[in-house]
């Protein structure tokens, strides 16, 4: 069986000093990088230390030009991302630098060939992102803006809000599926390694340490103790949970192995140890997520 489903959450990025120049950079066309003058080492984006000897870099305007060093064809559409299918994306390695940069290739529905020489070609409007830069196009061609290469003043820190999604298809396997039947109906299975003796849960076809094939299904209570844990400062979707969220590893009662979950409780409660009991949800289809969190159990 297959599930099918989606990873999805909101970000908020600082980007730091480095990218938020480099951002602001794009906005007025420079295409920014650092230069380390003792070690001759140029990237772009910049970085604000360098990767050789860990000093402080030098901004530099750098000319959007190089060569590919790697192509490949995009035949799928991706949420959140302007660009339609099909097109080309590429590798340039941008001259002077050791950097690859990836972006889109323009002006052909071929892959070019490795080694073609190209350069940068900027959009109309600018807003200080990515975007700002339209692709990569063949040097001998006619540009419609080149860009201006004057160093940007020092950028405010710049923060990024955005929202990932992943989607995913997952084959459960036979344990998985086993695993799925019994929490819909609000019940626990792990199964019992005859090699190693330990109870794994969730289930697995195989023991993780020892090797051996499992078969043995084994009920287990909705309980057990706190292995570590950590808070959580952002809001988890579709969670009743309110930040800060405690996430743990979690040892079933007769079990051996962890899993991660939520517990109800402030940072200043949690302890490792403490005993905790499943609340679940009325909800049920066949997930972890049947149980809405743990709570501590009173001693
Ligand atoms: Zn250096
Ligand atoms: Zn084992």
């Amino acid at each position: 069986m297959f599930v099918t489903g989606a990873i999805e959450n909101e970000y908020e990025w600082a980007a730091g000093e480095a990218a938020s120049r480099f951002f602001e950079g794009l906005r007025n066309r420079t295409f920014l990088g650092t230069i380390c003058r003792r070690c001759d080492v140029k990237v772009v984006p910049p970085l604000r230390f360098c990767p050789r000897c860990l000093k402080d870099m030098e901004f530099t305007p750098v000319e959007g030009k190089g060569e590919v060093v790697a192509a490949v064809r995009v035949s799928r559409d991706f949420p959140n991302n302007p660009w339609k299918s099909p097109y080309v994306l590429v590798g340039v390695k941008i001259d002077g630098t050791s950097s690859i940069f990836y972006h889109r290739y323009l002006h052909s529905k071929h892959i070019p060939e490795i080694g073609t020489r190209v350069r940068l070609v900027w959009e109309e409007e600018t807003t200080g992102s990515l975007a700002d830069i339209r692709g990569f196009e063949p040097e001998g061609k006619e540009t419609v803006n080149s860009g201006e290469q004057d160093l940007p003043a020092p950028a405010k820190p710049k923060v990024i809000n955005g929202r990932i999604r992943v989607q995913y298809e997952w084959a459960l396997g036979s344990m998985g599926d086993l695993f799925r039947k019994n929490i819909r109906q609000g019940k626990l299975v792990g199964v019992k390694c005859p090699g190693c003796h330990r109870v794994l849960f969730p289930p697995f076809p195989y023991c993780g340490v020892c090797f051996t094939r499992c078969e043995e299904v084994v009920e287990l209570p909705d309980e057990g103790v706190v292995d570590s844990w950590v808070p959580y400062y952002l809001k988890i979707p579709d969670s009743p949970l309110q930040p800060p969220v405690i996430f743990a590893r979690i040892v079933l009662s007769g079990s051996h192995t962890p899993f991660n979950h939520l517990i109800r409780g402030s940072p200043e409660s949690i302890r490792t140890g403490m005993r905790v009991r499943a609340v679940w949800s009325e909800k049920r289809e066949g997930s972890l997520k049947d149980i809405l969190y743990f709570e501590p159990v009173e001693e």
